[in-house]
C-alpha cells in the first residue's frame, strides 16, 4: 500500500505521479519565499491535474510548515492523491534551536507521524524525508538517517534523501543500506541531477537504490541541462525501472498558477514529452506510472 493523507491506496490506482514537491513550505533559509498560501497551493495542485496529474508526493518535513490538516481537502476536492513526509532537513532550515529540542526523540517522531498522525491531525505521512551534507555525512545528517533507519524498520515506510547539490548520495547508501541494513528499494535518492556525474549515477543505480531527478530549479539551473544526458544513460544502462522524476517547486515564485513558474505542470506539459519523443512511451510511463508505484509502497520487498 501507499499511505496517503486520504488513507492507504493500492500501487496500481496512484497514476501519473510527481514524485518529488511541495505543497507547502517554510524553510527559515528562503525567507520571503514560504509556501503557506491554501489557495496558491490548491490552484497548483489543479493546475498540475489538468496537465494530467494523478498523485504528488510532498517532501517537506517535521517542522517546516507541512500544514497536513489542509492536504486531505486538497487532495479530494482535486482528486490528486498526495502522499506527505516526515523526517528531517537540514539544520539550517529551522530556527534556532529547534533541531535542539527534538533530536533526542526523532525516531519516535517520525514513527508517531506515520502511524497516527502528523501534530493534531490524523493525517499520516507516507515517507520518511532525511537530508545529507555537501559530499560528507555531518553529524547532524548521520542522526537523522540513524532515526529514519530505526523508524522505516518500524513502518516500512520509504527514506527519500535531499542531497546538497546532488552530493554525497554513496556515502548515504554506505550508511543506510550497509550499516543500518535499509534494503536500498527504499531508499530514494533525490537531486542527483545537482551532480550529473554519469559514472556516480550508474553506480547508485547498480546498488538498487531509486534515483530521483528534478527541476527544472531556479536556485540550481546549471545541472538542468544536463537532466536528460543522466537519463540516456541510466535508461541505455537499463536501469529505467530506478527512474523517478518531480517538480521540486520550493518557493512561491516557482508556482505555474500563481507565480513565474515553471511549477508543477511542466513536468507532464514539457518533461513527459521530451523523455517520450527520446525515449519512448514505455519509458515515460516507468518514469510517471509505475516506478512511483513500486517506490512510494511501504511493501516495497516484493
Ligand atoms: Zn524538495
Amino acid at each position: 500500500m501507499i499511505r496517503t493523507v486520504l488513507g492507504d491506496l493500492r500501487p496500481d490506482a496512484l497514476g501519473v505521479c510527481d514524485s518529488h514537491d511541495h505543497l507547502f513550505f517554510r524553510s527559515a533559509a528562503l525567507p520571503g519565499q514560504e509556501l503557506d498560501d491554501e489557495a496558491a497551493a490548491l490552484a497548483e495542485v489543479r493546475a498540475f491535474a489538468d496537465s494530467g496529474g494523478q498523485a504528488i508526493v510532498q517532501w517537506t518535513p517535521h517542522g517546516l510548515n507541512r500544514r497536513a490538516e489542509l492536504l486531505p481537502g486538497i487532495s479530494s476536492s482535486t482528486g490528486v492523491s498526495i502522499v506527505a513526509a516526515t523526517g528531517l532537513h537540514r539544520r539550517e532550515h529551522y530556527p534556532d534551536g529547534f533541531v535542539d529540542k527534538v533530536q533526542d526523540q526523532l525516531a519516535e517522531i517520525f514513527v508517531r507521524e506515520l502511524t497516527a498522525g502528523i501534530g493534531d491531525s490524523q493525517v499520516r505521512a507516507g515517507l520518511i524525508k532525511v537530508a545529507g551534507g555537501f559530499h560528507v555525512l555531518d553529524a547532524h545528517a548521520e542522526l537523522v538517517m540513524h532515526a529514519a533507519a530505526e523508524a522505516h524498520h518500524a513502518t516500512n515506510a520509504p527514506i527519500a534523501v535531499h542531497h546538497e547539490l546532488g552530493s554525497a548520495a554513496d556515502a548515504v547508501l554506505d550508511l543506510l543500506v550497509d550499516k543500518l541494513d535499509v534494503h536500498p528499494g527504499a531508499v530514494i535518492l533525490g537531486h542527483l541531477n545537482r551532480f550529473p556525474d554519469h559514472r556516480v549515477q550508474l553506480e547508485l543505480a547498480r546498488r538498487g537504490a531509486w534515483l530521483a531527478f528534478d527541476g527544472p530549479s531556479r536556485a540550481n539551473n546549471a545541472t538542468d541541462p544536463r537532466m536528460m544526458d543522466c537519463l540516456a544513460a541510466l535508461i541505455d544502462a537499463g536501469y529505467t525501472d530506478r527512474l523517478l522524476l518531480g517538480g521540486d517547486t520550493t518557493t512561491a515564485r516557482a508556482r505555474a498558477a500563481t507565480g513565474e513558474g515553471p511549477g508543477m505542470p511542466y513536468l507532464l506539459t514539457h518533461l513527459k514529452p521530451r523523455i517520450t519523443q527520446y525515449f519512448g512511451a514505455d519509458v515515460a510511463d516507468a518514469v510517471f506510472r509505475n516506478n512511483p508505484a513500486r517506490a512510494f509502497t511501504t511493501d516495497w520487498r516484493g
